[in-house]
């Protein structure tokens, strides 16, 4: 059987990109390597994850937002990662973000740098686990009709200029195309001789859990030591980062004496430990394909960048790039695709990760066990307190800053779009669940009716008035969410015309 699209890897990256190729009616078939649909580490509380604003949106803008936010880690079960979730969320904090652990609150932050932001239920992002998510997202692309094959792993393909062969297992599959979404060691990416280039790793990261006998030495919180740094969330959950190089990461096994002993190290407290249940190591290995895509063979997530995990971004940065591709390969598949719409891809999300990940490596340069980095620490702290920094520093880790370079002037041009209330309530995020472009005439002209007719099978026209329209007369949303083109006249149909054939390819024809 040919399918369009064979994804290889059923993380979230793969299982989201499933459902946005879905909605656009096409055949999906998702290979996991796992038998499992979740491993023991996702489990851990440091399987918890912080959904940045453009993820939380993208979830909105598909009805997915409120299940995924229904649980949160203090109402889980009884596990000991739920425990340690818990407390976590259960302990009083000022509300804000961090960079390297340095905090900035919300409190302080001037959002009128934000003025085509509206109030949406996606507000600042939010905190989930990955066996959670993972198992909203596998259920959703289930019911959609994704086939999702599990013990079969990726081994290597062929494509020629009309579909692509997959082995895996005994078997061979074939798709139209194929996305590896199969994390950071990705076969998909190394079959297909994609070049990942980056910087080498500084530190062996420690993600452990264990008992201990004496627990209470330990403070919870993040702590800069001046041997590396670790984060304590009880009973027993610890995360640690041991300036070695990257020595450790896979090349010995995580033993209790060898955890106990970089512990003792990096803490300076002589704690006993007396059971290791879980570990993992990782590294600030940073990362990055040159290209997104090889003929019909094309990366998404870990798959195409990889950075260390600290502060967070790696899944949000993933989960754009499927919202990014999923209705770009859509429309290419069927057919009706603009030249270049799929390389705008590469275009738009490149940059993206690269700026990710240097925003990673700035984060290890302020962890480093030296003078000088604590100098410069105590700098940045200085600096997060004033309300133009912690303006900044909110802006790069919830993703509020995000913009793509469409070569537009217009200041929302490239941006999310806001999510205005129309008419009877309904709002922008409510109208995109289909997964169609969207354009907002909030002066109900006849002559944008007239033009948005021919691409009625690719663009929903809404027509009447917003709440607050932010001095808009109209705007073309892309099915991602992402605003195409905006005009506070509503005088400029050429502009429009030349948008609408840039994002939907020709019109229909009369
Ligand atoms: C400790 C830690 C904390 C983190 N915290 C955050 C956070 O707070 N916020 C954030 O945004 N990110 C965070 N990240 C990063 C985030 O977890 C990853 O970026 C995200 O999981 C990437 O998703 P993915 O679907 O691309 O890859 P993965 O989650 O790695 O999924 C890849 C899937 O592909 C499968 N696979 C692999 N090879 C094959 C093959 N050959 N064939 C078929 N299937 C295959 C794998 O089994 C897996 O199911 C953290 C990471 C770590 C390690």
């Amino acid at each position: 059987m040919l399918h369009d699209v064979v994804i290889a890897g059923a993380g979230p990256v793969g299982l989201f990109l499933a459902c946005e190729l879905r909605l656009a009616d096409l055949s999906v078939l998702v290979l996991e390597q796992n038998e499992d649909s979740q491993s023991p580490l996702r489990r851990l509380p440091f399987g918890l994850r912080g959904l940045s604003v453009p993820t939380a949106e993208a979830f909105y803008r598909r009805g997915l937002l409120d299940e995924i936010a229904s649980s949160q880690p203090a109402k889980e079960g009884p596990g000991r990662g739920a425990q340690a979730a818990a407390h976590w969320m259960q302990q009083p904090r000022r509300p804000g973000g961090h960079f390297a652990g340095i905090q900035f609150f919300h409190d302080n932050i001037d959002a009128s740098k934000w003025p085509y932001r509206l109030p949406n239920p996606a507000g600042s992002g939010l905190a989930v686990t990955m066996e959670h998510l993972e198992a909203v997202l596998a259920a959703h692309a289930h019911a959609m009709g994704v086939e999702i094959r599990r013990g079969l792993g990726v081994e290597g393909f062929d494509q020629s200029g009309e579909d692509v062969s997959i082995r895996a297992g005994a078997s061979t599959f074939r798709g139209r195309w194929l996305v590896g979404c199969d994390g950071g060691r990705s076969i998909v990416r190394k079959a297909g001789g994609f070049e990942f280039a980056g910087t080498d790793p500084e530190f062996t990261g420690y993600s452990v859990d264990v008992e201990m006998a004496d627990p209470d030495r330990l403070n919870p919180g993040r702590h800069y030591t001046p041997a590396g740094m670790y984060t304590y969330s009880p009973p027993g959950t610890i995360a640690m980062v041991d300036f070695d190089g990257g020595a450790f990461h896979r090349t010995q096994s995580v033993t209790l004496d060898h955890v106990q002993t970089v512990l003792r190290r990096v803490t300076g407290i002589d704690v006993a430990l007396t059971a290791l249940k879980l570990a993992a190591t990782w590294t600030d290995r940073a990362y990055q394909a040159t290209a997104y895509r090889k003929g019909r063979v094309l990366l998404a997530g870990d798959a195409a960048h990889i950075h260390s995990p600290l502060g967070g971004q790696g899944l949000n940065l993933g989960l754009g790039d499927a919202m990014n591709l999923g209705w770009k390969l859509a429309a290419t598949i069927r057919g009706s695709a603009p030249d270049g719409l799929l390389d705008s891809y590469f275009e738009e999300r490149h940059p993206v990760g690269a700026r990710i990940l240097d925003w990673s490596r700035a984060q290890v340069a302020i962890m480093r066990p030296t003078a000088s980095t604590r100098a410069l620490e105590a700098i940045i702290r200085d600096l997060m307190e004033t309300r133009d920094g912690a303006t900044y520093f909110a802006e790069r880790v919830w993703g509020v800053s995000l913009r793509y370079d469409l070569g537009d002037s217009h200041p929302l041009a490239g941006r999310s779009a806001p999510d205005f209330e129309l008419g009877g309530g309904t709002r922008l995020a409510q109208l995109l669940r289909t997964g169609k472009g969207i354009f907002l005439d909030f002066d109900a002209r006849p002559h944008w009716r007239a033009l948005l007719s021919r691409w009625s099978d690719r663009i929903s026209y809404v027509g009447g008035d917003a709440d607050d329209r932010l001095g808009l007369s109209a705007l073309l949303v892309r099915p991602d969410g992402v605003v195409a083109w905006a005009s506070e006249t509503g005088q400029d149909p050429e502009e429009a015309s030349t948008a609408l054939g840039r994002w939907f390819g020709r019109p229909s024809e009369a």
